[in-house]
């Protein structure tokens, strides 16, 4: 049991490479760094280069752990801890020493090196598609009716914004390229085709749209798999929610639009009514939501109302479901001269 150093003979239970700690520990460098160490920055988002992707950290953690990651430290030892202090010498260059806590067989020792940072601008491959205008997929928006209106437009491109800012959470390379105005609609650019198809799927579901997509291939990419790029249209019903709508001879207001289809009331018994998505472009808009009447009510019985024709200022009775709650006005719309209660 009895150990020895074979340099200095000190009698030792614990030695390495037979040595003593102090005979091993004399005149060792226990750990070194190069001269400098490059550390890549994209000057467009601000991510650093840490371990072959670009992410978003804090300067000084991208510096320390750059240099902490080119240290070399000797076989027979291992790193418990470090500690960094970073001194400028201007915007790209950073003298860095590295403390190190090293754990050498029983013994610990600490030992530290230096290097220079040098912090390099390059772009990530993220923003040099941004600022190049790539993209992969085409969201053609289109409707049914002459024109898309702007309230339309708004509400569906506020949907596309939300949906690929969630995507981004997760996926950096999902970005909106650009948006264009288009005769009869808009034009979405979209960086992924995953989120063309996605999209086309989502809004064709809230909307009961029709939905087309066609794709055409465009050239290679530097791995030699042929590269494509992916139109998809929806194009939007003429109805929505809230619409006095005719479908067979009658009259209905539209309640709910899924992916399934659709539910109508009728304005004559307000009995439900669905209607497969097969069939929803049957449905023709007779008065939009925003198209109604307001008239005020005068008196009010289970199951009737008396409103004032807003028109002639004559009174009217007009059906309503009996466990209605009715306020001062209601919706009404006018069909051959006669006044239909529409549920709110
Ligand atoms: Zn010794
Ligand atoms: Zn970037």
């Amino acid at each position: 049991m009895n150990g020895f150093c074979v340099e200095c003979g000190v009698s030792t239970e614990h030695t390495v490479n037979g040595l003593c700690m102090t005979c091993f520990l004399k005149d060792r460098m226990l750990v070194s760094l190069p001269d400098h160490v490059d550390l890549f920055v994209c000057t467009s988002c601000g991510q650093f280069l840490w371990r072959g992707e670009y992410q978003s950290m804090a300067p000084e953690k991208a510096i320390s752990l750059s240099a902490k990651f080119a240290l070399n430290i000797i076989k027979e030892a291992k790193l418990v801890s470090s500690t960094s202090t970073i001194v400028p010498r201007d915007n790209y260059n950073y003298a860095v020493t590295v403390n190190c806590k090293l754990a050498i067989a029983d013994f610990e020792a600490d030992a530290s090196a230096s290097t220079i940072v040098r912090v390099k601008n390059t772009v990530c491959k993220i923003c040099s598609r941004r600022t190049g205008n790539y993209y992969e997929a085409i969201l053609q928006i289109r409707t049914s009716e002459k024109t898309l209106s702007q309230e339309m437009q708004d509400e569906v491109l506020e949907k596309v914004e939300r949906f690929v800012d969630d995507a981004a959470t997760t996926n950096p390379n999902a970005f909106i390229t650009k948006m264009e105005i288009v005769p009869g609609g808009v034009d979405v650019y979209l960086s992924m085709i995953a989120l063309g198809r996605e999209l086309t799927k989502e809004l064709g579901d809230i909307y009961c749209a029709e939905t087309d997509e066609s794709s055409k291939l465009v050239g290679q990419t530097r791995d030699g798999q042929d590269m494509y790029r992916v139109s998809y249209l929806v194009r939007l019903p003429e109805f929505h929610l809230g619409d006095v709508v005719r479908y067979g001879k009658k009259y209905y207001l539209l309640t709910r639009v899924s992916n399934s289809g659709g539910k109508i009331k009728s304005l004559n018994n307000f009995a439900d009514m669905t209607v497969r998505r097969p069939n929803m472009p049957e449905l023709k808009v007779y008065a939009k939501s925003t198209e109604l009447e307001t008239a005020d009510v005068i008196s009010q019985s289970s199951g009737e109302i008396q409103v004032m024709d807003p028109t002639n200022y004559s009174v009217k009775d007009i059906l309503v479901p009996r466990d209605a709650v009715i306020g001062d006005t209601v919706k009404v719309v006018r069909i051959d001269g006669i006044l239909y209660y529409v549920p709110q």
